[in-house]
């Protein structure tokens, strides 16, 4: 998963898109990279690790223009490595591009395969130079011809930002996997808008922007001097929303497809209360990606709240680690049991996702080993029985408990007292789409609206 972040019309882009970076951080830890362009030619900073600890001032004041994109990448799989950190930069016949993208392409490998018998040579391993290529191949006489023609050809998830020495250009896949919001920020001096583009609008809220709107699903929109302008390209077909975004990955201060996440989190915590209550004396939830649901959970069913679990701020999320030993020992540096909280009670734990089923067993354990009475394990979304092919990291699907066990299996395995998932109705109607039909739940389903047919499990190229 990644984090992209835009600016047209800044004296200090560079310094803006650093700031936009650190409030995306979530989205990407494992490598961060800021282009700018200063109308002659893009200049490039890439590093492997934080925004806040790898981009220096030094870093910024060798960004010089008013353009600038920026990205966050996050990976589990693929390679860890400084070629893959984006933006990608490079230059072609008719000038530079540097492009930021956030999503996953499913046929990134035929058509990889397909412009390498053609002669392209590929620096890196991700999907996304595969889009470089195309545009650099497109025979169209506009950069923004260019791009369409490439995304035409390309399947699969992505929130783009390109960057030339003159425009900002921001693309959204038809279906709205992942995403991408519009921004205005007043200039004072001259009081012209700087635009401003973001993967969440909790990006904008840092550097004191207004989110304008959510770059549409299908839509392209170009920024540069005669201003902004929206194109419609692709044929309009129904929009998948990533639900995952909401339930896990997004900011909860962030609004995501016109709606807050800390709401949509909040109410699926209340339904999974109403949908399958428990005695207990308190509820506990899983920090930081459970707090909400589990504040809507004790609402619910009237069952005081406590922080049964702190959390250390100094490590990051566990599951970016990729060698099993070391995430199950990161469970233990990441969250510790409050005696005061849990011993001789009767706790319910709230937490998002079980995905392999590692940190809640740790958990239970340890809230076990504090004290409680009893342990009871509420999900605030549906068991994860699918890998995503749309830029969430999830494990090949034979690493996902739910995909091969039944919930009382899961239980077993987890240790606790009672185990019960939100329904996926009931994440739905919390997400403001009752009916199903705006979001992708592939990983909770298997409806893969974009068929991933061709792609070799485990074997996929990362964005
Ligand atoms: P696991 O031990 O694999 O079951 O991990 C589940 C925990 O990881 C839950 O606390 C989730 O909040 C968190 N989680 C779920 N999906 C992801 C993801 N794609 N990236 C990072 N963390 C995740």
């Amino acid at each position: 998963m990644c984090g992209v972040f835009g600016v047209f019309g800044h004296r200090e882009a560079s310094n803006l898109t650093y700031l936009g970076l650190h409030a995306l951080q979530h989205r990407g830890q494992e490598s961060v990279g800021i282009v700018s362009a200063d109308g002659r030619q893009l200049h490039v900073e890439r590093f492997m690790g934080l925004v806040g600890e790898q981009v220096s001032p030094e870093a910024i004041a060798r960004l010089p223009g008013d353009l600038a994109i920026g990205h966050v990448r996050y990976s589990t799989a693929g390679e860890t490595h400084i070629k893959n950190a984006q933006p990608l930069a490079c230059s072609y016949a008719n000038g530079a591009v540097a492009v930021s993208h956030n999503g996953n392409l499913v046929n990134a490998r035929e058509l990889r395969a397909q412009l390498e018998q053609d002669g392209s040579i590929f620096q890196s391993t991700t999907d996304t130079e595969v889009i470089v290529h195309l545009i650099a191949r497109a025979r169209k006489p506009t950069f923004v011809e260019r791009i369409v023609s490439a995304l035409s050809r390309v399947r699969g998830a992505y929130s783009l930002l390109f960057l030339t020495e003159g425009m900002v250009v921001a693309a959204r896949d038809p279906y709205g996997f992942r995403p991408l919001v519009l921004g205005r920020l007043r200039r004072s001096r001259r009081g012209t808008p700087v635009h401003v583009f973001a993967s969440e609008t909790c990006a904008f809220d840092l550097i004191g922007a207004e989110m304008v709107r959510d770059v549409e699903p299908g839509e392209v929109i170009v920024a540069d001097a005669r201003g902004l302008r929206s194109l419609r390209p692709f044929p309009e077909t129904r929009r998948h929303f990533c639900v995952f975004e909401k339930v896990y990955f997004a900011r909860p201060d962030s609004v995501l497809d016109g709606r807050g996440v800390y709401d949509a989190r909040e109410r699926m915590g209340q339904t999974l209360a109403r949908e399958s209550p428990v005695a207990g004396d308190v509820v506990v939830p899983v920090p930081d990606s459970g707090v909400p649901a589990a504040i809507g959970f004790a609402r619910e069913s009237g069952i005081p709240f406590g922080m049964g679990l702190v959390r250390s701020h100094y490590i990051g999320r566990t599951f970016i680690e990729p060698q099993d030993k070391i995430r199950h020992f990161g469970v233990r540096l990441k969250l510790s049991a409050v005696r005061d909280v849990l011993n001789k009670k009767r706790v319910v734990v709230v937490d998002d996702s079980i995905v392999r089923g590692t940190t809640a067993r740790k958990i239970v354990k340890m809230i076990r080993a504090a004290g409680a009475r009893e342990v009871h394990l509420r999900v605030s979304s549906p068991p994860t029985t699918h890998s995503c092919f749309y830029g969430i990291d999830t494990p090949s699907r034979d690493e996902l408990i739910a995909a091969r066990h039944s919930v009382e299996a899961i239980r077993k395995f987890l240790t606790c007292d009672s185990l019960a998932y939100l329904g996926r109705d009931g994440m739905m109607e919390a997400v403001g789409d009752p009916q199903g039909r705006t979001h992708c739940d592939a990983c909770f389903t298997g409806n893969y609206i974009v068929p991933v047919a061709r792609l070799g499990r485990g074997r996929r190229l990362h964005a």
